[in-house]
């Protein structure tokens, strides 16, 4: 075992998690939601206090730990009531340069990222035409005598307004040029403050949550040679290597929204009195929210198996993806189960289930969707044809 997954360690971590979100009660999420603000103050307590720098190790600043620490950090902070969207990029979107960044890179990013000083939110995959299909984007870095210049489109490009730096997944080799169908991607960090205005165009996305996405124009945008990160034309695994990690620690997320949902509904069933009785002694209330915990519990095994793996440096394509759709699962059958627990309170802003229900609801879509999940468990996990990307 790990230092950083030491049950004891673990348990100081969800305590002081507990003690900044006290500091966060619905009421601060709430208005935010009204307003579609971003969450800064909540953002500054936890870049303050180190958390957000967990996963880079010591030597470059961050606190060295492992992922199966960072699930506790992120589930405790959804239990709580919070939301970590606003800010969990900054602790993963980092894996991408510190396995593959140059020894410059690593050194000149990583410690401002770990003490935030420098903010690596801003993660440009996804665009309007290619969605799920990565492989068919369009965006292109072409070579210049000074670096590349980039010309495109991202779409649900989150944080890109409260992020100093975005990493961004470009095109380098016309994709029927190329010898193996995954080649002629590349990864480049951007010093992406200093564009806006200068070919980078940011627009806001409103949406059914308060997320903070954006679409993001690049214009001839001119960047230096030492954006790229790693070799030209491997940005492609380089992505793929960082997705299990963030999938896991999403999954922690939405076990801890699946617990918040279903304390929240046990204490209302508990005391809201109807036909002279608590509403929870009715199997018909019970009986949604033990099933609810059941595969919440199920599903919490299966992210714990995953971290695990992952940082034991084993194989784990298939638990990660499992763990991501499970935790998804679980949480959105908790909250529908909440939800129909308070019955029309639960339509009310002022409980916070409507807003927390809107905000799991995404995790059945992003960073990956149901059915590409269950693709992938089918081809890999059961061996039978692929059916996307062949
Ligand atoms: C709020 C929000 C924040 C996001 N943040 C980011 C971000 O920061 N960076 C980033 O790069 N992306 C981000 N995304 C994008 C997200 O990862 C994509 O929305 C997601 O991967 C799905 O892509 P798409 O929306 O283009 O859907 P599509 O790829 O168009 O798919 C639409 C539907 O068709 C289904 N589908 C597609 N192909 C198949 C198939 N072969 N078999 C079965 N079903 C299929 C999908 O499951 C989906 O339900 C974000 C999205 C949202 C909504």
């Amino acid at each position: 075992m790990s230092a950083s997954s030491d049950p004891s360690l673990l348990d100081e971590i969800r305590s002081a998690i507990r003690k900044i979100c006290g500091d966060f009660p619905g009421q601060y999420w709430r208005q935010l939601d009204q307003e579609r603000a971003y969450p800064t103050a909540f953002v500054e307590a936890l870049t303050a206090s180190g958390w957000l720098g967990a996963l880079i190790p010591e030597e470059y600043g961050g606190a060295g730990l492992n992922i199966q620490a960072a699930t506790v950090i992120l589930e405790e902070i959804h239990a709580a009531g919070c939301n970590a969207a606003a800010c969990h990029a900054q602790m993963y979107t980092m894996g991408t340069v510190l396995r593959h960044g140059s020894d410059e890179q690593k050194q000149k990013y990583l410690p401002a990222i770990a003490d935030g000083s420098l903010r690596l939110q801003a993660f440009g995959v996804t665009e309007p035409t290619s969605g799920t299909d990565t492989l068919a984007l369009k965006t292109t870095a072409k070579p210049t005598d000074k670096g590349w210049v980039i010309n495109g489109q991202k779409i649900w490009t989150s944080r890109a307004e409260h992020s100093d730096l975005m990493l961004l997944l470009a095109r380098t080799t016309p994709r029927d040029q190329v010898a193996k169908r995954t080649d002629g991607l590349s990864v480049f960090l951007l010093e992406m403050k200093d564009l806006v205005g200068r070919g980078i165009t940011i627009r806001p996305i409103r949406t059914m949550l308060n997320h903070a996405t954006t679409e993001v124009f690049f214009d001839n945008v001119e960047i230096p040679a030492d954006a790229l990160v790693g070799e030209e034309g491997q940005g492609f695994s380089y992505i793929l290597s960082g997705m299990n990690a963030e999938r896991i620690l999403i999954a922690a997320e939405c076990i801890g929204d699946a617990k918040w949902f279903l304390d929240k509904a046990t204490q209302y069933a508990n005391d809201r009195s109807i036909f002279g009785g608590p509403i929870g002694q009715n199997q018909g209330v019970q009986f949604p929210l033990a099933k609810a915990y059941a595969h919440m519990l199920g599903a919490e095994l299966m992210v714990a198996k995953a971290a695990k793996l992952y940082d034991e440096g084993a194989a784990h394509g298939i638990e990660a993806n499992t763990a991501k759709m499970l935790a998804a699962d679980a949480s959105w059958e908790a909250g529908e189960a909440c939800l129909q627990t308070h019955g029309g309170f639960g339509f009310a802003e002022e409980y916070d289930v409507e807003r927390k229900f809107r905000e799991t609801r995404l995790y059945q879509v992003a960073p990956i969707s149901t059915n590409l999940i269950l693709s992938f468990l089918a081809e890999k996990g059961l061996g039978l044809p692929r059916s996307y990307g062949k």
